[in-house]
Formats: C-alpha cells, structure tokens, sequence
C-alpha cells in the first residue's frame, strides 16, 4: 500500500478546561487521510501520543497491506514464509472466527476478486464469470475491511499506556474515541448522508468506543449507467446487491466494529438485524437505497426519522 505522508498538519488548540492541550494531526495512511485529535495534560505529552498514533498506524500498514510487496501479507499472498509472530498469527485467528460469525459474509480471502475488478490499482473493470470464479478459488487475503478498526482499538490502548486523557480519532471514516470528556457528556458523531450533504443523524458513546461505516458511496465506479461498489459478495462474487446505502456499527471492540460494518452491508437489513439478535456486542445503523433508516434499539441514534430494531421478545 501507497503510504504517502501528505502534509503533516499539526495544530495546538488551548482547549476549555484548564491544563489539557489538544494536538490536532492530519496524516494520509492505510490509502487514506486520518484526523488525529488528542487531548492530555500538557502539550508534550499530546503531541508524543499523536506520533506514536501515528507510527502505530504506519507499521500496521507495512505488515497488513495487501498491495505492498514488501508487506508481511504481500509476502503471504505471493506463496512465501512473511514469518508471522505470534500475535499476528493470533490477530489473523480472530479475524478467521469473526468471518464465521457472519456466515463469510466478511470474508479476508478476496485478494484476487478485488484486484480482478481493479480496486487496487483504480484500474476499474466487470470480470466475466470465468475470472470472478477463478478469483474466488484464489486464498490471497486482503485485510481492508477490518485493519482499520484494530488500529483504532490498538491505537486506543496506546493512548491509555501514555497517559492521555481523551482522544477522536477519524481513521479514514472509521471512528475511535478514547476516554470521557471532562463534562461527562457523550461523545456524538456524526453518520454520513449516502447521498451527500451532510449527516443523516448522529449517534451518542460514551467512553471507549469504535462507530464504523460501510458504505456503497465511498469507493465505486460507473459503467454505462451502472455503480460498481467496492463492498464484494463473497456469493456472487460482485458488489453487494443487499438493498443497502450504508451501515454504521458501534461497538467496543474495533476490530469487530469494522469487520461487521462490512458484513452487515453484505447481508442486508433482515440478516443483519437477525445477526444482532443474536449478539450483544455491538448496536448498528441501517441506511437502505432508498433513504429509510433503520436503528437496533441502542444505537443512540438522533436527528433523524427511522425504524426501531426490537430484540424479538
Ligand atoms: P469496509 O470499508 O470496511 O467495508 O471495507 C471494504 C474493503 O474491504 C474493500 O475496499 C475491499 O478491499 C474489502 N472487501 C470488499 N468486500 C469484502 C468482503 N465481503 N469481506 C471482506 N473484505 C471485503
Ligand atoms: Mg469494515
């Protein structure tokens, strides 16, 4: 993966309350650009945890990148031995009992798919069905859907062990905050308008916690009047026809956030609010194609008309 350092921007805000900085940093990483906005007691100790968030991010993408060559997964996928340590090895099993939890709907074996429609290299094109077929015989792993939310959720950790009181972190549409605000008042973000124009709604979380978004609107191209969006059924073996404009799930854990934001957008709304019966650890936001918004009965979502989502009773 591309990882181009695009003008570092570094900004010190004195914020409200007395004796807490705020460090603002702008970053491109993972193929994509990150806000990083941490609060701590003094100005060294902010600015040192934006770098170390940073750096954190950057060797994250040099193992999990699967365009890089050079990357311990770039090497995996090209047949050879990336000697993976042993928390990778452990990182690759979550990933691997995640994906069973969606029934493969998430799905880290689609290298070849991807690049088979040229989401690599923006190279875009329609296989036939013989090249979609032999790319799904293909077990070249890419890790896109998911790396993201782990990196905010290790990036979280980071912040606790250097000391800092609170953080907002973008990580290319991937939300991560870290700790309470000093006023006790939650967190609210902010859930992007599929078509444009703003926020559909926002939605509340206190403390620690990761709200992701899939979407069908942040990476696709169009072929005579068609939009071929980057969010793969592993069935088909094309862009996800769930009837879905975007989904959002918080969740505690990072790395479960992004890999069911990806599956939920796979499985569409009935699946995937049955898969959220089911589970406790995670609340979700449902857009469809035609604007209806769908909430599980958690979410904390505001600002906007939509359908509840019950545990059934
Ligand atoms: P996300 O934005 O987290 O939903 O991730 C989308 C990215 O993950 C795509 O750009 C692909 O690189 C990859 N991807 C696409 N479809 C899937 C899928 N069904 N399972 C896992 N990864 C996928
Ligand atoms: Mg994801």
């Amino acid at each position: 993966m591309k990882r181009i350092l695009c003008g570092v921007l570094v900004c010190l805000l004195l914020c409200g309350c007395k004796g807490q900085t705020s460090v603002q940093e702008t970053i491109f990483a993972m193929d994509t650009v990150m806000d990083l906005q941490i609060w701590a007691g003094d100005e060294t100790t902010a600015r040192e945890a934006a770098e170390g968030v940073h750096a954190l991010i950057d060797a994250l993408a040099q193992t999990w990148s699967a365009t890089d060559e050079t990357s311990k997964l770039g090497i995996f996928n090209a047949g050879g031995d990336p000697g993976f340590t042993a928390g990778e090895k452990a990182l690759l099993a979550r990933v691997d009992s995640l994906s069973a939890r969606t029934g493969g709907c998430f799905d880290p074996r689609l290298h070849s798919l991807i690049a088979a429609w040229g989401f690599y290299d923006r190279d875009y094109r329609i296989p036939d069905d013989a090249k979609i077929a032999d790319a799904l015989e293909d077990s070249g792993m890419d890790l896109g859907a998911a790396i993201k939310g782990y990196a905010g959720q290790q990036a979280a950790l980071l912040l606790q062990d250097m000391g800092v009181d609170r953080a907002l972190l973008n990580l290319g549409g991937n939300i991560q905050t870290f700790g309470k605000k000093p006023d006790g008042n939650p967190w609210i973000i902010g859930i992007q308008s599929p078509s444009g124009g703003g926020s559909v709604g926002t939605v509340s979380v206190t403390g620690t916690a990761s709200v992701v978004t899939s979407g069908s609107y942040q990476r696709y191209f169009e072929h005579d009047g068609v939009r071929y969006h980057h969010i793969l059924d592993p069935e088909t073996g094309r862009p996800a026809d769930s009837g879905l404009a975007s989904v959002t799930v918080i969740c505690r854990d990072g790395l479960t956030a992004d890999v069911l934001s990806t599956a939920l957008f796979v499985m569409g709304l009935d699946r995937g609010a049955a898969l959220w019966q089911q589970s406790d650890d995670f609340e979700a936001v449902f857009i469809l194609e035609s604007g209806a918004v769908y909430a599980t009965e958690n979410a904390a979502l505001t600002g906007c008309e939509y359908e509840v989502i019950r545990r059934e009773k």
